[in-house]
């Protein structure tokens, strides 16, 4: 039978663990020139800082897991305390209170390939996977685009044979992020060469230390290199190891992409306010506090990211644990991403040629880590434009956008 514990009973047992485990968070109020004036949407690290994080991430994530926090919604039988999604949320807002490791690392394996492997996985699979990822024994990576395939991700090209009771996969993925920690990823490959293009993919779980798996990293804009090409060489994936049933990847993908739009643009933040009091800063610093325009300006960014947050208070009130979020995620995804643009668009115009070259001086070039990082978050998870279709389709229900062959 499943748990019952009341959210005071909970909370009191969350806080008692991280009162023993943790240090508090004190958030000290810094005026302009104090503290980091870092901004990076991107992970800017060597391999030996990442790997370094990485190992404290873990040893977090085991401890809160072997406490009971590790899973607070899941199946028992995977380590799971099934209890409702308010509990997991109380226990994200303590752990937010308190000094540890940001565990983003683990950000697409619990946000969006572990609720894949419970929907669709088989059962020697989920119990060999499910508790390891979230007790962050593994990391996993989503290994869905392709030089070829990204908003028509059902253009893919890597192709998975069939060989007895294991499947040969070869081709190559691209803009994977974190494989080159990932331990397993969720692959869709196409099984059917000539079967209509969603109808002739499968996924799977691969192991991404067997041989014949090639991890290149990619560099981006921001100067990380936080995704990767991977190339794949008649990689052996045993059968059970199938999300789904053959030639009903698109399904499977579908279960994985939704999650990713729930966890980018679920957060409670609706991403506008980044450091809205560094911009209210930077525009006295520099003596604009009295421009009317850039006045409206703080007030829009204010009012879009109190809204995209509500709102997604709002959804997330509505989801049960488990269930699969709707479509509205797509909203959460865009707006998050609309506010972000406001947020660097705001601080470029504020800054102006100060953005342009490395003066050394506090608060102003740093902003470049944002500028340059927010198209590739209007990319990640599905595009803007993307995203729009989707609301006007599925959210509004308007006439399905014409494909481009009938254009
Ligand atoms: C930071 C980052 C991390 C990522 N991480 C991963 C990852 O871990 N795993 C993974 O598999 N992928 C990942 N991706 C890839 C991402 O999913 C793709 O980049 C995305 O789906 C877009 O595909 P594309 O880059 O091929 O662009 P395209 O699909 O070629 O799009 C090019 C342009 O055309 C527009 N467009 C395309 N189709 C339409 C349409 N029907 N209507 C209107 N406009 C359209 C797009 O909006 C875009 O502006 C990541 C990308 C980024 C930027």
């Amino acid at each position: 039978m499943a748990e019952q514990i009341s959210l005071e009973d909970f909370e009191a047992e969350a806080l008692d663990f991280l009162e023993a485990n943790a240090e508090p968070r004190v958030e000290e109020k810094r005026g302009w020139g104090e503290g980091s004036d870092r901004t990076g949407l991107f992970a800017e690290k060597t391999r030996a800082e990442e790997l370094a994080e990485l190992a404290e991430a873990k040893a977090w994530k085991a401890k809160v897991f072997d406490a009971g926090f590790g899973w607070i919604t899941g199946p028992a039988r995977y380590g799971g305390r099934e209890l409702a999604a308010a509990h997991d949320r109380r226990w994200q807002v303590l752990e937010n209170g308190y000094r540890v490791p940001s565990g983003a690392q683990f950000g697409i394996g619990l946000g969006m390939v572990a609720p894949t492997i419970l929907a669709h996985a088989t059962d020697d699979v989920k119990e060999r996977y499910l508790r390891a990822l979230y007790r962050g024994d593994l990391v996993a990576c989503q290994l869905f685009s392709e030089p070829g395939a990204g908003s028509d991700l059902a253009s893919l090209q890597t192709q998975a044979i069939r060989d007895g009771d294991e499947w040969l996969v070869t081709g190559q993925k691209v803009w994977t992020s974190g494989a080159q920690f990932s331990d397993i990823g969720e692959v869709i490959c196409r099984t059917d060469l000539d079967a209509p293009k969603h109808k002739g993919l499968t996924g799977f779980v691969i192991d991404m230390h067997a041989p014949g798996v090639e991890v290149r990293p990619l560099r981006q804009m921001t100067g990380g290199a936080s995704f990767n090409e991977v190339f794949f060489t008649e990689v052996r994936v045993p059968d059970d190891h199938r999300l789904g049933d053959v030639n009903q990847g698109w399904t499977v993908a579908l279960t994985t992409l939704m999650n990713e739009r729930a966890s980018i643009g679920g957060g409670g933040g609706g991403g506008g306010m980044l450091g809205a009091q560094r911009l209210i800063d930077m525009v006295r610093h520099f003596g604009k506090d009295r421009d009317p325009l850039l006045r409206q300006g703080l007030a829009d960014i204010y009012i879009h990211s109190e809204v995209a947050r509500l709102n997604n208070l709002r959804v997330m009130e509505s989801l049960k644990a488990g269930q699969l979020p709707p479509p509205v995620m797509s909203t959460a995804k865009l707006s998050l991403t609309m506010n972000m643009q406001r947020v660097a668009e705001f601080a470029a115009t504020v800054l102006g040629p100060r953005v342009t070259a490395d003066t050394g001086e506090w608060g102003t070039y740093s902003w470049t880590e944002l500028i340059c990082g927010v198209p590739g978050m209007r990319v990640a998870g599905g595009t803007d434009e993307v995203m729009r279709n989707i609301i006007g389709e599925r959210v509004l229900g308007l006439p399905k956008e014409p494909p481009v062959a009938a254009r």
